[in-house]
């Protein structure tokens, strides 16, 4: 580590505090970014498969374009007319099926999602949410609270109640019937919270679960929770914070691969592609009775230049085709992930579709035994092979690949190439 590295470590403890977290063992310091690549202060450059706020690529120049012109002109917020704010929230229904009409702006997923949970509760009258049981939604107190990832077991107030998440590889059930099979437990946590003396509100569900490690429900499962939680008085929140604006290739919410409309549908990290702009997309009746009884206002939320920003990336995926390029080149990481499996039996499963990949790592295929350490040492060695990643998952074993949505299959081989060369070195730590 440079010397520049330790002193701007030493300074961030001392500004920032504790709490915040770096990535990688020796982090890095990032000065530029375009397209698929980021460029440290030392003029490296790395290969960008983890940021997806990024979505259309760092600085592309038609979002700079479109927010800069905007922040020249003006920005004000949503107590005045503007054409971007309507015309934003027009094209982004157009994505959605006639139901799914109405958008509330705010500034961050967890922001848009208090609002959903906010929502449920005052449209259904009850308290209780269920959730997959390695979560994150967010990081306000209403989603701490069911963002089972982060808060520990004993804080899990007593109106909130956990259902395993439907993994088909390391979870119970595997089989053809496994989405019917993980979707009883909804019902089961819909008993337990009537035995605390909870109704539901709502579901709340990753549409590919990424906490748990990038679980792609199994075919059923959505569409039978949909159900369940309806039966029970309460609603379907998606959140396509991660999935979102054509991420996994096949469509562009990650609940359309099930045949089901969502009551209430949540987005953020991509929707401005580098600037903060999320949302609430759900139906007419539900925000009527909610300002029937509240009113609301976010000072950023949804802003003219924000909005440009949001514009600006829709265009670029429809123009670019990103999500058929998520499709076709995500396909082809797959396939050359498999080719790689065969020789690096380390590799126990590949999961995901689109820009939305897996790489599960075991210390041996048959006993599926997560390979944490592996995993935290590939992250760091493909970091230091110019290769940026993540690791997710209970156990942190699970190699995240999510680029942005301009990464060509010429990358993808570069990427292939080194992620054999590192997977031939093992664990360095
Ligand atoms: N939902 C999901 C599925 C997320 O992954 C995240 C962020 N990682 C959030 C919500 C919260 O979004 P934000 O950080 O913008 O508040």
């Amino acid at each position: 580590m440079t010397s520049t590295h330790q002193q701007m470590i030493a300074r961030r403890k001392k500004l920032l505090g504790a709490a915040y977290e770096l990535f990688y063992q020796d982090p890095i310091h990032l000065v530029r970014g375009e397209g698929v690549w980021l460029f440290d202060a030392q003029g490296r450059k790395y290969l960008d498969m983890y940021n997806n706020v990024a979505h259309v690529g760092h600085c592309h120049p038609h979002v700079v374009e479109a927010v800069s012109k905007q922040i020249a002109t003006l920005n004000t917020h949503t107590r005045y007319l503007h054409d971007n704010v309507l015309d934003y929230a027009e094209r982004l229904s157009g994505k959605f099926p006639g139901e799914l009409d109405t958008t509330m702006f705010t500034c961050t997923g967890s922001e848009a999602n208090e609002l959903a949970l906010r929502i449920a509760r005052t449209c259904t009258g009850n308290t209780g949410i269920i959730v997959t049981d390695y979560a994150y939604h967010g990081n306000t107190k209403a989603i701490f609270e069911i963002s089972t990832a982060d808060i520990p077991r004993d804080e899990i107030p007593p109106y909130v109640a956990t259902v395993p998440s439907p993994d088909t590889y390391r979870g119970e059930f595997q089989g053809a019937d496994a989405g019917e099979r993980y979707a009883t437990y909804v019902q089961d946590a819909v008993d337990e919270l009537a035995i605390r003396g909870v109704k539901p509100a709502a579901f709340v569900i990753d549409t590919i679960d990424s906490c748990s490690g990038v679980v792609q429900p199994p075919t059923g499962y959505l569409k039978r929770v949909a159900e369940i939680i309806r039966e029970a008085g309460g609603l379907f929140i998606a959140d396509e914070v991660q999935p979102g604006f054509g991420r996994t290739g096949n469509h562009f919410w990650g609940y359309q691969a099930e045949d089901l409309i969502p009551d209430i549908v949540t987005m953020g990290k991509p929707m401005g592609g580098g600037h903060p702009i999320a949302a609430v997309v759900c139906r007419r009746d539900l925000v009527e009775k909610f300002a029937g009884q509240s009113d609301y206002f976010n000072t950023f939320g949804g802003n003219p230049v924000s909005c440009a920003a949001a514009l600006a990336v829709l265009d670029v995926i429809e123009q670019e085709d990103l999500q058929e390029n998520a499709r076709v080149v995500g396909e082809h990481i797959v396939k050359g992930l498999r080719r790689l499996a065969i020789k690096h039996p380390c590799i126990g499963d590949i999961r995901g579709t689109g820009f939305f990949i897996a790489v599960d790592l075991v210390t041996d295929p048959a006993s599926r035994n997560p390979d944490s350490q592996l995993a935290k040492s590939m992250v760091n060695q493909l970091k230091d092979n110019g290769i940026l990643i993540g690791s997710i998952g209970p156990y942190a074993n699970i190699l995240k690949l999510r680029p942005p949505m301009v990464f060509s299959q010429e990358n993808a081989d570069y990427m292939l190439e080194i992620f054999d060369h590192v997977l031939c070195q093992g664990t360095s730590d």
